[in-house]
Order: C-alpha cells, then structure tokens, then sequence
C-alpha cells in the first residue's frame, strides 16, 4: 500500500506460533537509497522481493536495512537478503539491540524455558521446526549503530526514536518527510484502533508504555504498526491518550 511519495507499507502474511497473521515492513526510497525497516520472519526474501517488485521498486537497489528491535519476527529474513544483495547492505539498529542480532548474546525472549511454554501446544512437527529456528537463529553484523534523536540523512530524513520497553534497544522510525511513524512493535494497530505495545510480548511492559510519552513530541499523520498495519485517523490525538493512560 502506497502511504506518500517513495513510502510504501509491504504486506506480507506470515505463519508464526500463534498461526496466521499479517506482518507490516516499510520500505521507502528516493533517487540516491531504498531503506527496508524490518525483515520479516525467516523463509520470507522472496516474498519480500516480490513485494519490493510490487512496490516498483528493485530488490537489487536496496542498501539500508533498519531492524527495529531482535525479535524473530524482524530479523528473519535479515542474513538472507544481506546475502542475496548484489552490493553491501548497511544494517542499522540501536546500539542496544546489536549484541542479539548479531547473534554475541541469545534473543532476549527466546529461552528455552519460554520457548518451550510458547510450542508446548503445537503439533510434534511444526515444534520441531520452530526449535530448529531458535537453535540457529537468524544473525547480521550491524553495521551501523544509532541514538536516540539522531536523523539518518536518507529519503527525506529518518529520525530514530529510542522507545525502549518491547525490547531493551526498541527504536520507531519518523519520516520526517511524510510525517509518518514506523512504530515497530511499540503500537498495535486492532479492529480500527491505535493500541499501546501487547503487554504479553512486552520485554518490561512499563518502560514501553513510559516510551510512548516520547512519541508524543512529534507530529505523526500516519502510523505503520508491524502488526496491525496503517492508522490513519487523528494519531497525535490518540497518541497523546495511549501516553496519558501510561502512568
Ligand atoms: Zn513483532
């Protein structure tokens, strides 16, 4: 779905834990730079090359790759689309968060004995393959690391805010340009409405109700939620009471 000029919200339906869902990368672009924020579940390049080709926009053009946080669901298609890349991809992601995706410490969420909670009720084969995945979860080398404020000098201007809580390193992605807010996982959007983070896959639930505070400070006319997708509809507004409602 085209939000602006040179933005565009991939969708991309992903089967996880909990089954079917649909799953909201952004790519967006100018003459000089192709940017994807997040990279799918694992298995998913093609589908995120098809979905870039849809866009009109070239796989082979893409050179930014923003991870906002470690969760598999993010990172999963990260090693392949380095490796399939026909140049060097710069990935990006808060210096917090580099350590797990780059593979140096475990996935923050994924413990075995969380992990075991989470399969216990699948059927035998498809835990199978889930305990493969985390046994060799996907890794990149972040290359570049980035704080809180700091505006990435691509498509128009790219300002990273640090909205800690999901994960300890969680960044949203603010386009200057479009005024659009890539939130991550620190928003859902659910039947129609903007929501704050799930606390179930929070990683420390107050923090990031206490992030969304910062997201009040800038003014968003449309929010990207990974799940959930676009949320158009006065979002300062409904900012400011998701921020409200948090202490
Ligand atoms: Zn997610």
């Amino acid at each position: 779905m085209r939000l602006a000029d040179g933005v565009e919200v991939l969708e991309l339906p992903m089967r996880s834990f909990s089954g079917q869902s649909i799953i909201h990368p952004t790519l967006t672009w100018d003459d000089d730079t192709v940017v994807l924020v997040d990279a799918g579940f694992p298995g998913q390049l093609q589908q995120i090359r098809d979905a870039t080709a849809r866009a009109g926009v070239s796989f082979d053009r893409l050179d930014k790759l923003i991870i906002t946080h470690q969760d598999i669901d993010h990172i999963g298609s990260l090693p392949d689309i380095v490796r399939e890349s026909p140049h060097k991809v710069d990935v990006v992601s808060s210096e917090e968060e580099r350590p797990y995706i780059e593979g140096r410490k475990p996935l923050i969420k994924m413990n075995p004995e969380r992990l075991s909670k989470m399969v216990a009720s699948l059927p035998e084969e498809r835990r199978q393959q889930i305990e493969m995945m985390f046994a060799n979860p996907p890794k990149a080398n972040v290359t570049t690391a980035v704080a809180d404020g700091e505006v990435l000098p691509y498509c128009g201007g790219i300002t990273v805010i640090y909205t800690p809580g999901h994960t300890p390193g969680h960044i949203c992605l603010y386009l200057n340009q479009s005024k659009i807010l890539v939130s991550g996982d620190a928003l859902v959007a659910a039947d129609g409405e903007l929501q704050g983070p799930n606390p179930r896959s929070a990683y420390d639930i107050d923090t990031a109700l206490n992030s969304l505070k910062k997201l009040t400070q800038y003014d968003i006319k449309t929010v990207i939620c990974y799940h959930g997708g676009v949320y158009r509809d006065s979002a300062n507004k409904r900012l400011a009471e998701l921020a409200s409602a948090a202490h």
